[in-house]
């Protein structure tokens, strides 16, 4: 498993809902927690190791240790959102290095199944807000670069250019895993 950067097409695709609980699910969760940790990511969703489901992983101090803020959310979704925007600076792990505002609810209440099948609701806001709204958009192929302002996307455009250029050099030596949905 790893993670695919910008433009791998696996990022683009809308994933689909979970329905069973199954030991492959289990066993995504726990692979995708180590990627996450290992490049110190606040989250990561499924499409970004090329899985195309509705699963995220996500801790919001991005401390191992701390695995109070340690979540796995299964079909999450966000049932209500404040109308107070904060437009605030925000990476990706599918793009190494690039950074920009996104305008992003202040505060969300989400639901999402756990790795039990027990459905949790969470009222957070600000950092942990951020994330969740980054990583949900990620199941539905959504990318913070589509959301960013005029500033952030003439600012991203070289980083971008680049990332382009790297996937397709990656992709002429065969290093890029294939865009294969994962047997679940
Ligand atoms: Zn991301």
């Amino acid at each position: 498993m790893q993670i695919v950067k910008y433009p791998h097409p696996a990022l683009r695709n809308k994933a689909e809902p979970i329905t069973a609980l199954s030991k492959e699910i289990e066993l995504l969760a726990g692979g995708m927690l180590e990627l996450m940790y290992k490049h110190e990511g606040l989250g990561l969703a499924a499409p970004q190791v090329a899985a195309p489901v509705r699963l995220l992983v996500m801790n919001f101090s991005a401390d191992p240790a701390k695995k109070e803020h340690e979540f796995v959310a299964i079909n999450p979704v966000i049932v209500d959102a404040s109308k107070q925007i904060i437009d605030d600076r925000e990476g990706c792990l599918s793009f190494p290095e690039l950074y920009a505002k996104v305008r992003r609810a202040k505060r969300v209440k989400v639901q999402a199944y756990n790795l039990k099948g027990e459905l949790y609701e969470m009222t957070c806001e600000d950092l942990p807000a951020r994330v969740w709204q980054h990583e949900i958009d990620h199941l539905d192929g959504t990318l913070f670069i589509d959301k960013m302002g005029l500033v952030g996307r003439m600012n991203s455009k070289k980083a971008l250019k680049q990332f382009e250029e790297e996937y397709l050099e990656a992709q002429r030596k065969s290093e890029i895993p294939p865009d294969l949905p994962p047997k679940l």
